[in-house]
């Protein structure tokens, strides 16, 4: 996720290190620098030359602190200039008083608008809300399957046109849809709308009737991060052609620069309000501008990481882990416990992620790179491999057990000899932090 502009900005910062304080020359340097960071990671032209604007106007008025260095004062600046041209503060969903609230996508094809449908529905769900989904894109041939099918995924229900219920008219199909939602007492609907290749004038015009047919209390225009400074116009149209309220910005994931998408909300005076950096209807996540300015100044994301791990522990479980890793220097702690830890870990998402959130992750993106999920997979299958006493007492797994569970496994002895002792240490080491009084760990998973 914006590893370019990422890499260049730290790299400018490095060279601020160990300056007592900034000169007139450094800080035009350092401008210069900035600027052509956010230059090759595909920033609009416009915000670029605001930002720089901002960043030097600050970095001349920074008072001397004693808190802060140079090199950390800069960073500071940037920082708060970006989560600026992030769209400043979170912007949250806004739910209508009366129910339901209609969101509608808007957006160019392939944006990623029905996953993300789907993608919304499941968080919505997930806060204990009843969406329902509306199939409006009778555009393309095989939208209508499709929304069915995230919204299966995400069970949640999808109202989509029968024959003699509005077959091709998706302005038709998003009012019975919002009517359906009434007599149904669903509390959110979300509308799919069609979108084609380019800004085109018969897309913008539907996509204002439907606007129109049911008086959305939040439009939100999907942008996929991949399609460069495109994303800027296309933006700028659906401004003029249909109006939204929010951004959502996909693809996160496939994309090392990016930056066209940051600019949407600073040209747009629209937030981005949501991102998804992946095809699974779990990656997906309210955009924080604060996190995102921190993660591409390889600062971390803490903040994310926490909230991560506390949507997959729940608390009596974690209770239970550490009672267990406290008593007996631990040896109540079962490799049945290391799997239900390493399978709420893989709840998280993936262990890439996961990492990528800590700070000065950016510089270990090689081996971030290289590191294979598989290997989870591969330590749960040995230990569904094992038989309960295994598990419950490791301490029995000898050299023909190793063999047995090798074989069932489909590993080599010696990916279970690592195994084992991995346990062994893992346990040791969140026997004595449990201990200490801190949380229980959590088992490695990387080999
Ligand atoms: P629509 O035409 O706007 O409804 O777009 P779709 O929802 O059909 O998405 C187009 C393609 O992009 C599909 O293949 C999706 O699986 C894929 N896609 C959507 N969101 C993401 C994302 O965040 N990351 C990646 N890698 N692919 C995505």
């Amino acid at each position: 996720m914006f590893a370019t502009l990422s890499d260049r900005l730290t790299a400018t910062f490095k060279n601020l290190r160990g300056k007592g304080r900034l000169s007139e020359a450094d800080i035009d340097a350092t401008a210069r620098e900035i600027r052509v960071a956010l230059l090759e990671a595909d920033v609009a032209l416009p915000v670029v030359k605001d930002f720089i604007a901002a960043v030097k106007e600050r970095a001349r008025g920074a008072e001397v602190s004693e808190a802060l260095n140079p090199a950390q004062q800069v960073i500071k600046i940037v920082n708060d200039e970006l989560v600026q041209i992030l769209g400043g503060e979170t912007r949250r969903l806004r739910f209508a008083k009366q129910p339901p609230t209609v969101i509608m996508l808007a957006g160019l094809q392939g944006a990623g608008k029905t996953t993300l449908a789907g993608k919304l529905a499941l968080w919505l769900k997930d806060q204990g809300k009843q969406p329902l989904l509306v199939a409006s894109d009778l555009q393309r041939p095989n939208a209508v399957t499709q929304l069915q099918v995230v919204g299966e995924r995400a069970g949640v229900p999808v109202w989509a046109p029968e024959p003699g219920n509005g077959v091709g008219d998706p302005v038709g199909v998003a009012r019975s849809g919002v009517e359906q939602a009434k007599k149904q007492l669903h509390d959110v609907v979300i509308v799919d709308t069609a979108g084609r290749l380019g800004v085109d004038e018969e897309m913008m015009r539907q996509a204002a009737d439907i606007r129109d047919a049911v008086s959305p209390d939040e439009t939100l225009f999907v942008v996929d991060a991949m399609i460069g400074q495109d994303a800027v116009s296309t933006a700028n149209a659906f401004v003029e052609g249909v109006g939204f309220d929010g951004v959502v910005l996909t693809k996160l994931d496939g994309d090392a620069r990016g930056g066209a998408a940051l600019s949407v909300a600073s040209v747009t005076g629209r937030p981005v309000m949501f991102a998804s950096a992946g095809e699974k209807l779990s990656d997906f996540d309210v955009f924080h501008p604060e996190r995102m300015a921190s993660r591409i100044l390889d600062l971390g994301d803490m903040l994310t990481l926490i909230e991560q791990a506390e949507k997959a522990f729940d608390a009596s479980q974690a209770e239970e882990m550490a009672r267990k890793l406290q008593g007996k220097g631990g040896k109540d702690f079962t490799f049945d416990d290391f799997l239900q830890q390493m399978q709420a870990v893989k709840k998280m998402g993936s262990l890439k992620s996961l990492l990528g959130m800590l700070p000065g992750a950016g510089q270990m993106r090689e081996a971030l790179d290289s590191f294979d999920e598989r290997e989870l997979d591969r330590v749960q299958a040995i230990i569904h491999s094992m038989t309960p006493a295994e598990r419950e007492n490791p301490k029995i797994i000898n050299g023909s057990r190793r063999a047995r569970i090798a074989k069932g496994s489909g590993t080599q002895v010696s990916d279970i000899n690592q195994l084992v002792e991995r346990f062994f240490m893992a346990r040791d080491m969140m026997s004595q932090a449990a201990k200490g009084g801190g949380m229980p760990g959590m088992p490695g998973g990387g080999g």
